[in-house]
């Protein structure tokens, strides 16, 4: 579903992404895992081109980022992508949140907006609270609701950069909740995270950034029970 090769991101000097090179699997659940700094927000970033990469390439569902020819928009609004801060438009309702880009997209008309909206609402429990507006909901909620929004636009992958790092400590799993059901329903996932725990059980692979690279690479029993690469030993001894 995606391939990067020999991805490369710098900021002026600052090698952030040094030839980073994936392969992306549909169905796959990515978990990336690594220190603060070690660049795993701008590899998100950078496969939806919310940074302009500096080097290499990225081939999405057959088509390259780069070619000319491609029309970014169109491929952007198959790649979901659910923030730290969850970014919910405060001046608008829940509902109009919901509907906004599928009907400025004219992917849906108003009236199939509200419904599928409806239906994902109901699926996170969170119905009764379309007529709400962001700062009236808990920041459990507001994810929640970041979440289903992503996916009123049918996306092929959703990309999460630590979703759950802003919430109190009792809303996390709520929030777990609902990748988990998402990654049992197949859909293709790559989720940046400090959760172990989610990792463990969800990951079909766990990446560990540090530096820029991606330094180990593996199914999560064997990441956890058989770390290489000595800086994930370190990390895993801070983490876990
Ligand atoms: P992580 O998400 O792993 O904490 P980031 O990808 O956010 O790491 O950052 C990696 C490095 O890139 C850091 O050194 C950070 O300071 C730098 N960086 C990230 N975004 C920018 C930016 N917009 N301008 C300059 N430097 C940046
Ligand atoms: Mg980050």
């Amino acid at each position: 579903m995606i391939t990067v090769k020999d991805l490369c991101k710098s900021f002026g000097d600052n090698l952030v992404l040094d030839h980073i090179n994936e392969h992306i699997a549909p169905g796959e659940k990515v978990v990336v895992v690594g220190p603060s700094g070690s660049g795993k927000s701008t590899f998100l970033r950078c496969l939806n081109l919310l940074e302009q990469p500096t080097g290499g390439d990225i081939i999405f569902e057959g088509t390259s980022l780069f070619d000319k020819k491609t029309d970014i928009n169109k491929l952007r609004q198959r790649m979901g992508m659910v923030f730290q801060q969850f970014n919910l438009f405060p001046h608008l309702t829940v509902m109009k949140n919901m509907t906004l880009a599928p009907v400025l997209l004219k992917l849906l008309r108003e009236d199939e907006a509200v419904e599928k909206a409806k239906k994902l609402l109901e699926r996170v429990g969170l119905l009764e609270k379309a007529d709400a507006y962001p700062k009236q909901l808990s920041g459990g909620q507001q994810q929640r609701i970041a979440i289903v929004r992503a996916l009123m636009l049918s996306p092929d992958v959703m990309l999460f950069d630590e979703p759950t790092s802003a919430l109190d400590p009792e809303m996390v799993g709520e929030v777990l909740e609902v990748m988990r059901e998402l990654a049992n329903e197949g859909m293709t996932m790559v989720v940046v995270t400090h959760e172990m725990g989610f990792a463990r059980e969800v990951a079909t692979r766990v990446l560990f950034m540090d530096g820029g690279n991606i330094l180990e690479n593996k199914p999560p029993e064997e990441f956890f029970a058989n770390p290489e690469n000595p800086r994930l030993r370190e990390f895993l001894s801070k983490v876990l």
